[in-house]
């Protein structure tokens, strides 16, 4: 650890050499742009391929850089970084040569992370035309990465937590990208942050304020059972969360 730690003390130097208040402006709190989910893998720091320094994004990693529904460890850092940090943008950031990617499209096992990888296996049934149409093994693990990113943006754009996010004045936006560790670039796979608008009348929710306001008149006596209007009802839920994203 000594190699670390006079690294830290290196680096404390060259940011006060160049901004002496540099850490007590750090230390006054954080109102990060972006929030970052990524792979795990150790050949894929966040920070360093986005050109970000501390303050600039909020991270959340895991293998394969997935987004599941179920995971409280990723709906807290999601919530938190969506209602109190207020992040403009949302990226899920997969990568080329991601082991847990083709761990999940052979059959071997490795013990717990296979129930994990499972995920993953799920993204290969959804695509399974396509993936099975690609004869080459790397380019078959390539699109995998991609599909696998694609897939966990609609993860996101599945919570609620995002649904009532998008209902803001300004709001953010979902970003799906791939980094190439061959050559240290990041594709942009313009998944657009309505991803799910084809499947919104299964995941589509209503926004809170429309629950809201029904709860309100349910309180005041004024309807019985939501919703008090069945015309209305069916107007709001046209208007529902995925259909106004742009
Ligand atoms: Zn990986």
């Amino acid at each position: 650890m000594n190699e670390i730690l006079e690294n830290n003390r290196k680096w404390v130097g060259e940011k006060k050499a160049a901004d002496p208040e540099y850490f007590h402006k750090m230390a006054k709190g954080q109102k990060p742009r972006y929030l970052f989910i990524g792979c795990s893998d150790s050949r894929v720091p966040a920070s360093a391929i986005t050109g970000t320094g501390p303050g600039e994004m909020f991270v959340h990693r895991n293998i394969a850089n997935l987004v599941v529904n179920s995971d409280m460890n990723l709906l807290s850092v999601l919530q938190y970084a969506v209602e109190v940090l207020e992040v403009k943008d949302i990226m899920v950031v997969g990568h080329y040569g991601c082991g847990g990617v083709a761990a999940a499209a052979g059959s071997k096992q490795y013990g717990l992370i296979d129930n994990w990888l499972t995920h993953i296996k799920d993204v290969v049934r959804l695509h399974e035309k396509e993936f099975m149409s690609i004869t080459d093994e790397e380019q078959q693990l390539r699109r995998l990465v991609e599909l696998n990113v694609i897939e966990q943006v609609r993860n996101l754009a599945k919570t609620n937590i995002i649904q009532n996010a998008l209902q803001r004045s300004n709001p953010l936006h979902l970003h799906g990208l791939v980094y190439d560790i061959h050559d240290g670039l990041l594709h942009d796979l313009k998944v657009e942050t309505d991803t799910l608008n084809d499947f919104k009348h299964i995941y589509g929710v209503e926004a809170v304020e429309h629950a809201a306001k029904v709860a309100e008149k349910i309180q005041e006596g004024k309807v019985t059972t939501p919703p008090d209007d069945a015309e209305q009802h069916k107007a709001d839920k046209e208007e529902s969360v995925l259909s106004k994203v742009s």
